[in-house]
């Protein structure tokens, strides 16, 4: 059984919750894109509150592991002071990618909310579902689509935006 759920079939005033946080982690995808990193953003919540905050370092740190996820993931591991993220849910811009969805298994994360789907590394059910092997020790619910446009043109404007500065001489 699949407990992965489309935002549309949630009720209003569930949804506009998830919007919400989903607006901080598109605020974190913008400082990524501040620095010219791809804007991906993450928060952590828990009882109403953010633990976590990341966006995308790639660049800036040269390390392949330094995805949105990640980082809050640390972030809200040193806030409870545990590597168990227990009644935290995870808000993420972008579908995550096979690495981020292993960290969220291993931290045993009860829920990631994602905004757009990544047809080229999405693990939450797009390429695989990762979040939701019943053959792992622990599953991650999953909601989708929430703000899914917002989240999506942030990455599309950007690399119009790429592809459009001349190419260094
Ligand atoms: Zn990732």
């Amino acid at each position: 059984m699949s407990l992965n759920i489309h935002s549309s079939e949630l009720p209003e005033s569930e949804r506009s919750l998830h919007e919400f946080w989903m607006n901080e982690a598109i605020a974190e995808a913008h400082k990524a894109e501040s620095l010219g990193e791809v804007p991906i953003g993450a928060v952590i919540v828990r009882y109403g509150e953010i633990i976590g905050r990341g966006y995308n370092l790639r660049e800036t740190t040269l390390d392949s592991t330094a995805h949105a996820e990640m980082v809050a993931i640390r972030q809200a591991s040193i806030a409870l002071n545990s590597w168990r993220l227990l009644d935290c849910q995870l808000y993420v811009t972008l579908e995550p990618c096979p690495m981020c969805a292993g960290a969220m298994v291993q931290s045993r994360l009860p829920l990631t909310v994602y905004g757009t789907t990544d047809p080229k590394a999405g693990c939450a059910g797009t390429l695989m579902n990762l979040l939701e092997e019943p053959r792992f020790n622990h599953r991650t619910e999953i909601i989708q689509g929430v703000l899914q446009e917002e989240c999506a043109e942030l990455l599309t404007s950007f690399f119009r935006q790429l592809r459009r500065k001349p190419p260094k001489s």
